[in-house]
């Protein structure tokens, strides 16, 4: 599943490529990917407001992301949201269209016109084999922000106060509270359990409880993991395809997600895998010890601390 190093690495090859650039005619195979949002009153017939919402004849001024949505700014105002869902991505096809496997699934053409002197034509393609995703059209960067109030700070650039504000609110397990994209946008399970493993914190202690302390250390390295991987290109997904169709090289650097079992890189002791809210999760008992984390950050009136699941029956 894309998140937020993906999106971002996506938005940061497509801007250069979009920005300035005219969509013109569009194609649209698959109708049920596009939700066109709210009739405004205009008398516009079904493929006006198709083609409104599509941004076609319009110049893109302006790429944004937040969490694990991307928006297209054209010159008219008009915002179009790309979420990639499970398996979407957003490619340019400048030589001949892709065949084969890579060629299906391709719900929304569009030729454009580059920002470059050459005047060839080239196209967009939103692709999305699975269809969890989606195109969004607003009618307004406004309204786009509007609609964005509903996740919370953006993890690529949270503060430590921005953090802690969010988890204050919430008693859940942390590594829950951090997939819960309206407390934080844009954490899915790879960097939640990467960022827990850089702080040191177990993933099912009480978010409200953790201490001043080590909120500040997970929204550094939070922004520090997920920068890095922004740059690396996202996660190798086998999906994911940044927009000239190169996977991505993150994957190498993971040092908890997908290790269970294997020595902790700290301290050698095996990492242990639990499910916290039915999403595998992966960290080190020793390094990431819990005892010691509510022993010292929990008061009473907090209640009794949680215990983690033992394996095995110990
Ligand atoms: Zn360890």
């Amino acid at each position: 599943m894309p998140e937020l190093p993906e999106v971002e690495h996506l938005r940061r090859s497509l801007d250069p490529v979009l920005v300035g650039a005219r969509l013109h005619a569009v194609t649209v195979r698959r109708r049920s990917v596009i939700e066109c949002g709210a009739r405004d009153g205009r008398s516009l017939s079904p493929a006006q407001r198709l083609a409104e919402a599509l941004l076609v004849d319009r110049t893109i001024v302006a790429t944004h992301r937040r969490g694990k949505q991307m928006a297209l700014e054209a010159d008219n105002g008009r915002v179009l949201v790309v979420q990639l869902g499970m398996t979407g991505s957003m490619t340019i096809e400048a030589d001949a269209p892709p065949r084969g496997m890579e060629a299906r699934h391709r719900h929304v053409l569009w030729d454009f016109s580059p920002a470059t002197p050459t005047g060839v034509r080239w196209r967009l393609a939103f692709r999305d084999p699975r269809r969890f995703g989606g195109l969004t059209a607003y009618p307004s960067l406004q309204a786009l922000h509007g609609a964005w109030k509903s996740l919370g700070p953006d993890a690529l650039t949270i503060s430590a106060t921005d953090l802690a504000n969010a988890l204050l609110r919430t008693r859940r397990p942390i590594k829950a509270a951090l997939l819960d994209q309206a407390l934080v946008a844009g954490v899915g399970n790879i960097y939640a359990d990467e960022g827990l493993f850089a702080a040191r914190i177990h993933p099912l202690c009480p978010a409200a409880s953790i201490g001043a302390d080590q909120i500040t250390e997970l929204a550094r390295h939070l922004r520090r993991i997920l920068g890095k991987a922004v740059a690396q290109g996202g996660s190798t997904l086998r999906d994911y395809r940044d927009a000239f169709g190169q996977p991505g090289s993150a994957v190498q650097t993971h040092l908890a997600y997908g290790r269970e079992g294997l020595p902790c890189a700290v301290c050698k002791e095996a990492l242990v895998g639990i499910r916290v809210v039915a999403r595998a999760t992966v960290f080190c008992p020793r390094c990431q010890d819990l005892s010691t984390m509510v022993g010292t950050t929990l008061s009473v009136k907090d209640g009794p601390p949680v215990r983690p699941r033992r394996r095995g029956g110990k």
